[in-house]
């Protein structure tokens, strides 16, 4: 949900139901959710407790209820506090936060301590938690539910800090599940915590609930305490750390069955639960327990030659590496609050700010007139550099007393938590370009020289995240890939690793921080794993496999030049996608012979106000001209969603995927869409360029639009046809076809979008990453519908989803008559090379077979079957 919708406010504080004993206030300001909105299964699964969560707006966590500190996590990222009724109330900020060891957190008390409702208790660094777990998420939990009914709670909509979130009332006492009294069955275990992070909430909490269904009593001993441990409050109270001897002590019938279940649970082995009756079942039996083996692993993986270790990441550049892994720290500044003094520190600022952006310039100059994203990224770099508020910020902190060093990281921190608080992904990835300009700064005051760091040859660059400037400082060929624990697909370290051929993994976890520095791996980004002390054998297969490839992929460019026909020759253009002027030379050079999507809405991002017609017209003619008469599709703006676009001041929407964007945004905009219309109109020759509207899912939308075109192209006097197609990228486009290709003149298949829709599963949230498969025979059957549709009335289908870019799936295209996939300039020459091989009749076979499999992976293990090669 994004945290910028906004529903008017219910104040609930007024609306307390009379039975009501106890109000909990919200700890922060923010965004409330339910529970089942947390996607963390201890939480939604309510393990630990019922309540509610936040997602907070601003970085202090306060007191919601009058109370005693009865537990503070040593990690400072979750307390409990017991109220004078008897209530546990356990706050828990963001999820994972466990393994940041307290940094980013600052507690303001301690335990045994009273405090006050609005008493701050902790205050977190938003910016740094936002870029090292995956949610910010507070839930504010009744971690004793058995003793407090929740008779109200506040989700959906913004709450201040101090707004009453649940009201409480004592639970009816009930005879619930009582511990056997002791029975004369006794067993004892004492294990090693393995988990680094030791105990903390989701830990505490699945140990409670497991010793739930047993009957024994079972209690902990650590730390010269001992705690039942059906609490999970009083578990985690025991403060557990890696490495501590936990005793666990079991009285009653089944004693022995549940100290094992919680031995197992403390060495990281697999979660049981428990059936209907409250008897352990087998994970295999339980979609809960599964749930939960899917949430991110605690235990410690053991990284050793001879036993490998595979880790799972999200393909962000595709490709494979052999190579040993080489451990890149973040480089560590000096933020000193105070230092010479406010005119000196300004003076050195000033300075500062020259030399990086001195550096910046020399880095844009080497970058001019290469192929590759680096030079229009280094510009952005520039221009925040350059940002008058950003600058006047800084030196208004160093008139305040700050250091040059502090008050550059303050100023840049504030932005950076902006961004983050939008809800966008990408203007979150943005983030770190802002940290790519603060690490210029810093290091320019520091005196550090701005060197390419010296990395082994073949080196597999392992880092927690890494900044576009390190990336492009890098120097390509000697670096075999990249994997890094946190990041993501569309971050701009993603896009400069593919453009410079560089095979990257992110989103790892932690885990890949411990891999020993010159450990043999094997990067396969494309499968999204990275194999840890592999066998030898499998390495050296693996080596020469990439050496083969290479070879391939150089032969493959060669002819890439050549129209694409299949071997039975049926010509299938083969076209680049586009985002502006600066992608052309690549996609050329690629073997592109055209384009069948320019992404027209890069010329609207990142900017004050919509581009002016003329300015349009000059970048769309530029793209022409530099395309050399090849055919070119400009896709109409594709804004909203992912792509907002501030300056439209469009209302905030609780589903932006579904709501106002693409061609519904333009319909609702009119002036917007008459503009780009008549700019595509004036190109130059006449002809060359196509039109393509985004996100049609009505034909009334491609009739106004069609009708705007041409009461425009009447203005211009333009009497020619010209050609008007649609994306199919919303479901009901590919279901009526028929129907709509009656009046477009060409459909392309978005399959980023389509996939999205179809299998309901948002494309940016890196948790489905993995099930977004375009090859899902749902997806499949959608473009076979599409393509009937166009058939009926002669028009072609081209594709220019992401699925284009595969060139495994090109016979399958191929074979639902697909005739034009548009694709990224990479992947060109080896999707030609296919096409080339394949023939019409093996294209329809591959085709009526995928349609036939059950499952997307069914399809690509049928396809490899096929052509093992590809
Ligand atoms: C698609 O959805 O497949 C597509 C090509 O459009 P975009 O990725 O720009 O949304
Ligand atoms: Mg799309």
């Amino acid at each position: 949900m994004s945290a910028t919708a906004v529903k008017p406010r219910q104040d609930v504080a007024a609306v307390a139901p009379p039975e009501a004993s106890l109000l909990v206030r919200a700890p922060i300001a923010g965004w409330a959710v339910a529970l089942d909105e947390v996607p963390d299964p201890v939480f939604s699964g309510r393990i630990l407790g019922d309540g509610i969560a936040i997602d907070p707006f601003e970085p202090v966590l306060r007191a919601p209820c009058d109370g005693v500190v009865t537990t503070l996590h040593s990690a400072h990222h979750a307390l409990t506090l017991r109220t004078s009724e008897g209530a546990e109330i356990l706050v828990h900020i963001g999820l994972d936060t466990v393994t940041l060891k307290g940094e980013g957190f600052q507690p303001h008390v301690a335990e045994g301590q009273a405090v006050h409702v609005g008493d701050p208790l902790i205050t977190f660094d938003m910016g740094f938690l936002a870029e090292h777990v995956r949610s910010l998420l507070a839930p504010v939990i009744v971690a004793n539910p058995d003793a407090f009914v929740i008779v109200s709670r506040t989700v959906g909509q913004e709450v201040r800090s101090g707004d009453t979130v649940l009201a409480l009332r004592p639970a009816q006492p009930k005879p619930a599940k009582t511990p056997a009294a002791a029975d004369g069955h006794q067993a004892r275990r004492d294990v090693v915590e393995r988990a680094p992070d030791g105990i903390h909430a989701r830990p505490a909490g699945l140990i409670a609930e497991t010793v739930r269904n047993y009957r024994a009593e079972v209690r902990l001993q650590a730390r010269g305490r001992t705690v039942s441990a059906r609490g999970a409050v009083g578990v985690m109270g025991l403060g557990v750390r890696g490495g501590d001897t936990v005793t666990i002590l079991g009285a009653g019938e089944d004693a022995e069955a549940a100290v094992e279940a919680v031995a197992a649970l403390l060495q990281g082995e697999t979660p049981s639960t428990s059936d209907a009756e409250g008897r352990p079942v087998s994970q295999a039996e339980a979609p809960a327990a599964q749930a939960q083996a899917a949430a991110p692993k605690e235990a410690l993986a053991d990284f050793r030659p001879g036993a490998e270790v595979v880790l799972r990441g999200v393909a962000a550049a595709p490709g494979a590496a052999v190579g040993t892994a080489a451990r890149m720290q973040q480089a560590a500044f000096d933020l000193s609050e105070t230092g010479a003094g406010s005119a000196a520190e300004s003076e050195r600022l000033t300075q500062a700010l020259s030399k990086a952006e001195a550096g910046l310039r020399a880095a844009l100059d080497e970058a001019a007139g290469k192929p590759g994203p680096a030079h229009a990224i280094l510009s952005a770099h520039l221009a925040f550099l350059q940002d008058p508020e950003l600058r006047d910020r800084a030196q208004a902190l160093v008139g305040a007393g700050k250091t040059a060093a502090r008050a550059w990281h303050d100023a840049i921190e504030e932005q950076v938590v902006v961004l983050r608080g939008l809800g966008d992904a990408r203007m979150a990835e943005r983030a770190d370009d802002l940290r790519d300009v603060e690490e210029r700064v810093l290091a320019a005051l520091a005196g550090r020289s701005e060197a390419a760091r010296t990395l082994p040859e073949g080196a597999v660059l392992v880092a927690e995240d890494l900044l576009p400037s390190q990336v492009a400082g890098l120097a390509a060929g000697r670096i075999a890939g990249i994997c890094t624990a946190g990041g993501g697909p569309t971050s701009h370290v993603a896009i400069l690793a593919a453009s410079m051929g560089i095979p990257a993994l992110m989103a790892v976890g932690p885990d890949v921080l411990r891999v020993p520095d010159g450990a043999p791996v094997i990067l396969d980004a494309d499968a999204g794993v990275l194999r840890v002390f592999p066998p030898k054998e499998t390495a050296e297969a693996r080596r020469s496999a990439i050496a083969t490839a290479r070879a391939r992929a150089e032969a493959d460019l060669a002819a890439a030049h050549e129209d694409c026909r299949t071997a039975d020759g049926v010509r299938i253009e083969v076209v680049a996608n586009l985002g502006g002027v600066a992608d052309v030379a690549g996609a050329l050079a690629h073997g592109a012979e055209g384009s069948g999507l320019l992404r027209s809405e890069f010329l609207f991002l990142d900017r004050a106000a919509a581009p002016t017609e003329d300015e349009q017209a000059a970048e769309y003619q530029a793209i022409a001209t530099a395309l050399g008469g090849r055919p070119l599709i400009v896709r109409t703006l594709d804004a909203g969603a992912d792509k907002a676009l501030p300056y439209l001041n469009m209302p905030a929407e609780a589903n932006p995927e579904l709501g106002v964007r693409g061609i519904r945004l333009c319909l609702a905009r009119p002036e917007l869409l008459r503009a780009q219309l008549r700019a595509i109109l004036k190109v130059q020759p006449a002809g060359q360029c196509r039109i393509m509207l985004p996100m049609v899912a009505d034909l009334a939308e491609l009739r106004e639009a069609r009708a705007m075109l041409e009461e425009e192209k009447a203005k211009l006097g333009r009497a020619d046809a010209v050609q008007l197609g649609i994306m199919v990228e919303v479901p009901s486009a590919a279901m009526m076809a028929e129907v709509l290709a009656a009046e477009a003149d060409f459909f392309s298949v978005g399959t980023n979008d389509l996939t999205q829709y179809v299998l309901a599963m948002d494309r940016l949230n890196p948790a489905l990453a993995r099930h977004m498969d375009a090859l899902h025979p749902a997806v499949l059957r959608l473009i076979a519908r599409t393509v009937e549709g166009a058939r009926a009335h002669g028009r072609w289908v081209g594709v220019c989803g992401g699925l284009a870019s595969v060139a495994l799936a090109a016979p399958v295209l191929i074979g639902l008559g697909v005739t034009e996939l548009s694709a990224t300039a990479a992947a060109i020459p080896r999707i030609k090379a296919f096409v080339r091989r394949l023939d019409m009749a093996a294209c329809a076979k591959a085709a009526q077979a995928a349609l036939a499999q059950t499952s997307a992976e069914a399809v690509r293990a049928m396809l490899t079957r096929t052509w093992p090669s590809e």
